[in-house]
């Protein structure tokens, strides 16, 4: 085993400042990331994109200069790894642009994500339209066939926080589970992609990382691999709940996670916790 990967798997998910809602310059994760004994981290912020999709919560395209420019000086000042990679929505007609903008740019990793159904964002806590206008199971329906719309376009590495609908603490019954959610596992798996096991759910109010247990465990029994990625917003936030986001890979099954570099994957045995 490579002594590498003994203590804490690569981070694949960090944000910057460039988003407009998280803090801090691609430097300060990583020399976060070094404190805390990773060899190896990516920055992977809210990209850009033309249609003015959500403007508000990701770069400008005059920015990605920037963007770059921040990565670089992290990779120039840190002794880890640093990865340059971004996270990617998938929305309705998003296609045309990113499969240009995504193979023309130097990214090591792409994550793909889903935030919005139509114009609700179930990233903001404070947007409750979703749920006032639809039953919890048409909402995870809707979304997880978005996951596999995105899994369909083999534009992307990772999906992230695979069951987000998750995160206020709106579920379907146990027993709608199958049903709603391991077609998409289904088309991940034929695509090759890979899904996160993302921390940033125990900060939120459903407490609990994406995904749950149960759909961890049917991803393992597909052959899907995944990453760790603690979707910081600030710099203190890297690699958090990491330890607990390694055993729940372990007793998912899995008993390796990837390494992604110029956007070819290798799998790395998972560390050493106690
Ligand atoms: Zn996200
Ligand atoms: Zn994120």
């Amino acid at each position: 085993m490579n002594e590498k990967y003994l203590s804490v798997p690569p981070d694949y998910h960090t944000h910057t400042a460039l988003c407009k809602h998280a803090e801090g310059r691609p430097a300060e994760y990583a020399a976060a990331a070094c404190r805390k004994g990773l060899r190896e981290f990516a920055v992977t912020d809210h990209g850009p994109t033309p249609h003015l999709y959500d403007s508000e919560h990701r770069m400008d395209m005059d920015q990605f200069d920037l963007y770059r420019n921040w990565f670089e000086e992290a990779r120039a000042e840190c002794e880890c790894k640093v990865l340059f990679g971004v996270e990617a929505d998938y929305f309705e007609g998003c296609q045309p642009f990113m499969s240009k903008w995504l193979s023309a740019c130097p990214f090591d990793l792409v994550l793909g994500s889903v935030h919005y159904l139509g114009s609700s964002d179930m990233d903001d806590p404070d947007d409750l339209s979703l749920w006032e206008s639809s039953d919890v199971n048409a909402v995870w329906r809707r979304y997880f066939e978005l996951v596999g719309d995105l899994a369909d376009t083999r534009l992307y590495d990772v999906v992230t926080h695979l069951d987000l609908p998750k995160r206020g603490g709106d579920r379907p019954d146990e027993k709608d589970l199958p049903d709603l959610v391991l077609p998409a596992l289904d088309r991940i798996a034929r695509a090759g992609m890979a899904i996160e096991i993302n921390t940033s759910g125990l900060r939120h109010p459903v407490g609990e990382m994406y995904p749950s247990p149960q759909i961890l465990e049917w991803a393992c029994e597909r052959g899907i691999d995944i990453t760790f990625g603690s979707d910081a917003h600030t710099p203190e936030n890297v690699a958090s709940g990491f330890d607990g986001a390694v055993k729940l890979a372990r007793e998912a099954g899995y008993t390796h996670s990837l390494r992604i570099r110029g956007r070819r994957r290798r799998r790395i045995p998972l560390p050493v916790t106690s």
